[in-house]
């Protein structure tokens, strides 16, 4: 799958402390495979293995990640801007109603969408109604009564007897109606074919001209594949859509459609379906699938927490601190809640390349040990904490009452916090930024 061929691609990049071109030419290369295998587009695979690599290339060497994280980081916001970056909503009309119409290809779901948006139109207060505007297939027109009866909406459907109806005269007189009765969502279903073909765009756009909607709503079954392209292109081109809908989402493990389909037409995925159910319907959400489509959750969260716990200014003023002989104890304690902070991540660890050396540290470092620090920091005087070399026997000996902990507690926290220091200073002298400030090596 394609979840499963991108965490390969990263997989090369493991263990390495610098990306190199070499490596990231690599890792393009095995990005740029999975799509096409996904059946992406190939002019937006180009354009994304592009900005992958020029993002790559001028990433600066991060402290809180490693050159596969920030890979995966990168690829996870570029997914994300392919996909339309924001999410879309429905656009709504100054004076009700509010006109939405669907186009698609046949069996892309486009009547069962009438009854899902309906469903989700009316919990969200709105009073919708269903337009049977199908008149091409002899069931369309009680199907969509079904779907309306099950999603409670109303259904608006030529009057039987009247021989072949018209669409666009359904489609006008459903305005009319809504008007008359209220109702400030009109939801116009309309015919598709099997195949792309004049008279159905024709149909289409006659259905649009008449009801001038607020919203076109093009209904693309994502399971197609490379069809995608030219299906959107020519919908695109015939009736000029406002958004998609992308359906039978539940079927499409790759996510090719989902990921062609925004740069192709230039326009907004605004909802996806998946499943059957009216209730299988949801808002489109580019960053959840972007994440969905990675597969890598945990990994991105360890990411966004690693990030944040681990602020490099922080760092950087605490080893220049440290370079100044001016490092406290009351930095020292902000460092070790940075840590505990990743400490509680411990469980995640094992996902996280070149964190293994701390594991152990992290492991035993828990919320009751950070109670403990502050506790015993708190304990000390202001001029203890600026000059922790004064700290002498009996001055431990009050501290550890005043924090009702052990002398061996106070005694190990001075050592941690020689430690580090001594540590930090040789980093700095090296010119080199600290891997970890605050831990002993
Ligand atoms: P239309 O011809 O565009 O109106 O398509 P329909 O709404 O009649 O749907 C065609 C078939 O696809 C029906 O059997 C639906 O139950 C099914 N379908 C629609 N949406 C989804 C979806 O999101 N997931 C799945 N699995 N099936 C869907
Ligand atoms: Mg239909």
């Amino acid at each position: 799958s394609l979840q499963d061929r991108l965490q390969s691609a990263f997989k090369t990049l493991r263990g390495k402390g610098k990306l190199s071109e070499a490596d990231i030419d690599e890792v393009a290369r095995e990005i740029r495979v999975a799509l096409l295998d996904a059946d992406v587009a190939v002019p937006v695979v180009r354009a994304f293995i592009g900005n992958v690599k020029e993002r790559a290339r001028g990433a600066e060497v991060s402290q809180a990640l490693n050159p596969a994280q920030q890979v995966i980081k990168i690829v996870n916001e570029e997914l994300v801007s392919i996909l339309g970056g924001e999410t879309r909503r429905l656009q709504f009309a100054k004076n009700p109603p509010t006109v939405i119409m669907l186009a698609g290809l046949q069996g892309a779901g486009k009547t069962t969408l009438a009854g899902k948006l309906g469903r989700w139109l009316k919990a969200q207060g709105n009073s919708p109604m269903l337009v049977a505007a199908d008149l091409q297939r002899p069931n369309a027109v009680n199907q969509l009564q079904v779907v309306g009866g099950q999603a409670g909406v109303t259904v608006f459907a030529p009057e039987p007897g009247n021989g072949v109806g018209n669409p666009v005269q359904v489609a006008r007189d459903a305005i009319a109606e809504a008007k008359r009765t209220l109702h400030d969502v009109v939801i116009v279903d309309t015919a598709g074919r099997l195949g792309i073909d004049a008279e159905l765009m024709k149909q289409a756009s006659d259905i649009r001209d008449a009801v001038n909607p607020d919203e076109v709503l093009f209904v693309i079954d994502a399971m197609i594949g490379q069809d995608a392209v030219t299906t959107a292109e020519a919908f695109a081109e015939g009736v000029d859509f406002t958004g998609v809908v992308l359906s039978k989402l539940d079927g499409d493990a790759r996510g090719g459609a989902a990921l062609s389909i925004r740069s192709i037409t230039g326009r907004p995925i605004m909802f996806a379906s998946t499943g059957e159910k009216l209730d299988d319907f949801d808002v489109f959400h580019p960053d959840r699938m972007a994440s969905r489509i990675l597969d890598m959750g945990d990994v991105l969260t360890l990411i966004e927490q690693a990030e944040k716990a681990f602020d490099a200014d922080q760092a950087q003023a605490a080893a220049e601190k440290v370079a100044g002989g001016t490092f406290t104890l009351e930095d020292f304690l902000q460092q070790m809640e940075a840590l505990a902070k990743m400490g509680s991540m411990t469980k995640l660890l094992g996902m996280m390349p070149g964190m293994g050396q701390f594991k152990d540290q992290l492991a035993n470092f828990d919320e009751r040990d950070m109670d403990k620090i502050k506790a015993i920091i708190r304990s000390m005087t202001p001029a203890e904490r600026e000059n922790p070399k004064i700290i002498d026997g009996s001055r431990r000996a009050r501290i550890s009452k005043g924090s009702g902990t052990q002398v061996s507690d106070v005694n190990q926290l001075v050592t941690r916090f020689f430690e580090a220091s001594k540590m930090m200073q040789k980093m700095a002298k090296g010119g080199g930024m600290p891997g970890m400030p605050g831990m002993g090596p």
